[in-house]
């Protein structure tokens, strides 16, 4: 399942928010069910936590705890079964401004991936290591650590490293042994050296060409071994395709795998700057060639998001954009637009000494307020369209934002017809 930049970073920015929350007491809960979990399970069960709550000494503590099963519960009541990746709720009383200024809050998440435990949990803050797992990068790179002697095998999904293979050369040491003259040692080495090679291209080949998704291939090593072998015939042309960097170490064996990814740690950020560098390349190639088939600016993309007509949005990280609703509780009037994040006290304050223009009443006020990244990807996922989140650290991530306004779109079809 491919997973969209946008997708990971809404995840993000929901946990950095939950996980500031924090309660008096063990009083803030969290529940996560998986997909196949019946919802009567998961009711009956929080209906037994609310008997053994009421046990519960502390008579704020008691009452919140109380409060947010309740909450939970009654939110279940309109969820006839978990959706298809289950289901994380966490609610309970945040103090907004000191003790006895707690409000009941509650937030649900529906997961990018399936969530597996089925967990109900009570803190004085909120359970998120399974959701928080789901951010780790999941592609997969391939490994292999290789001097004239060994070579090694491994596999890095996300932070997850698994040494696969170690093979060995049985080559001769350094210095002859008595009686052969060194042409012909020096004959035995090389074939030897080429036959290992050669068994190193056959596992890397059986190890690491079926792996789906595979993200690229790191070979790293002391000496010219690594060189030779990743720039000779000896790997399988798929995987010297993939090859991402060739890294001089200090070492063999398991503690070269990990001072390759060290080492790597550059390139491997790099992968993703590629994504992003060809994104906004793609966007400025069809703006020469055929510029009805994209859109720039907030306006303009808005309207081709309502329209449906986005195939990929592109949107800076760094975008401090609000987007805001006003409204009058009198007639309904309302209007919405758009600030800078540091323009909100101003319009706060404008707002509260304007008149509805349209019944003037005084009553005007800021409805809602959502960063405009959250709000346009929202609106790209709703259409089908894939949303990214552009970082500023490339070139073309920089352009993006200051000669689009960190907003652009490629486009569907033309809508010029
Ligand atoms: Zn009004």
């Amino acid at each position: 399942m491919k997973r969209s930049s946008f997708e990971r970073y809404k995840l993000k920015k929901t946990l950095e928010v939950l996980e500031k929350k924090k309660g008096y007491h063990t009083e803030l809960v969290s529940l996560y069910i998986p997909p196949e979990r019946q919802i009567s399970d998961v009711t009956n069960y929080l209906k037994q936590e609310y008997g053994t709550a009421s046990n519960i000494k502390s008579k704020s503590t008691r009452k919140n705890v109380m409060d947010a099963i309740q909450k939970i519960l009654a939110l279940l009541k309109n969820v006839p079964k978990p959706p298809p990746t289950g289901l994380a709720i966490f609610c309970g009383a945040i103090p907004t401004n000191g003790q006895g200024t707690e409000r009941m809050e509650l937030t649900t998440i529906v997961p990018l991936e399936p969530i597996k435990i089925y967990k109900y949990h009570c803190d004085n803050k909120f359970f998120l290591d399974p959701l928080k797992e789901m951010l780790v990068e999941k592609e997969t790179y391939a490994l292999i650590v290789i001097d004239r002697s060994e070579a090694d095998f491994a596999t890095l999904k996300g932070n997850h490293l698994e040494i696969l293979k170690k093979i060995t050369s049985g080559a001769p040491g350094k210095h002859s042994a008595g009686g052969q003259s060194q042409r012909r040692f020096e004959r035995l080495i090389e074939q030897a050296g080429h036959e290992f090679f050669k068994r190193g291209g056959e596992y890397a080949k059986e190890l690491f060409l079926e792996i789906p998704d595979l993200k690229g291939l790191l070979i790293g090593g002391p000496g010219p071994s690594k060189n030779k072998f990743a720039e000779s015939n000896y790997l399988d042309y798929r995987l010297k395709n993939a090859i991402l960097g060739i890294v001089d170490l200090s070492y063999t064996g398991s503690p070269g795998i990990d001072e390759l990814i060290d080492k790597s740690r550059d390139i491997l950020q790099n992968v993703r700057y590629s994504e992003e560098k060809s994104l906004v390349q793609k966007f400025l190639t069809m703006l020469v060639k055929d510029d009805s088939l994209v859109a720039y600016g907030e306006k303009e993309v808005r309207q081709a998001l309502n329209q449906g007509a986005v195939g990929t949005l592109l949107l800076s990280e760094d975008l401090d954009i609000l987007h805001v609703t006003i409204s009058c509780p009198n007639c309904n009037y309302r209007e919405e637009t758009t600030i800078k994040k540091e323009q909100l006290p101003s319009l706060e304050q404008e707002t509260q000494y304007r008149h509805c223009p349209k019944c003037d009443s005084s009553l005007l006020s800021i409805e809602t307020l959502k960063p405009i990244i959250d709000e346009l990807g929202e609106l790209a996922e709703q259409t089908g369209a894939d949303a990214e989140i552009i970082s500023s650290e490339t070139e073309e991530g920089q352009q993006l934002k200051q000669a689009f306004g960190g907003i652009a779109a490629l486009l569907r079809y033309s809508l010029d017809h």
